[in-house]
C-alpha cells in the first residue's frame, strides 16, 4: 500500500469530552498521510495512531508537495518528496 506522511502531531485522546484534563488524560501521537485508494486510483487522507517510537520514525519520512517541471517534456506534476533535491527524474517522461 503507496502512503505519503504529510504530518506528525500529538493530540488528546479525550479532547473536547471533559472541562477539565485528568492527570490520567494522556496526549497520543498522530499520523496524517495520504494512502492509495486502489480502486479508485486516488490518495485519500486518513489518520493513525502511533506509538512514540512510531511517531519518531514517520517523522522521519514526512514529504512535502512540490510542482515539478520537467524542461524535456513540459509537464508540471505535484510529487511528494522529502525535498527539493530529491527529485531526480520526470514521472511522465524519465527525463533525468
Ligand atoms: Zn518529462
Amino acid at each position: 500500500m503507496q502512503q505519503v506522511i504529510i504530518s506528525v502531531s500529538k493530540s488528546y485522546v479525550h479532547r473536547g469530552r471533559r472541562l477539565r484534563h485528568r492527570q490520567s488524560t494522556k496526549k497520543r501521537w498522530q499520523v496524517y498521510f495520504y494512502e492509495l485508494d486502489p480502486t479508485e486510483g486516488k490518495y485519500k487522507m486518513k489518520t493513525r495512531r502511533v506509538n512514540w517510537l512510531q511517531a519518531m520514525y514517520y517523522k522521519t519520512q514526512i514529504r512535502r508537495r512540490y510542482k515539478y517541471y520537467c524542461t524535456e517534456c513540459g509537464s508540471a506534476v505535484f510529487a511528494y518528496l522529502k525535498s527539493r533535491k530529491a527529485i531526480l527524474e520526470c514521472p511522465i517522461c524519465g527525463n533525468l
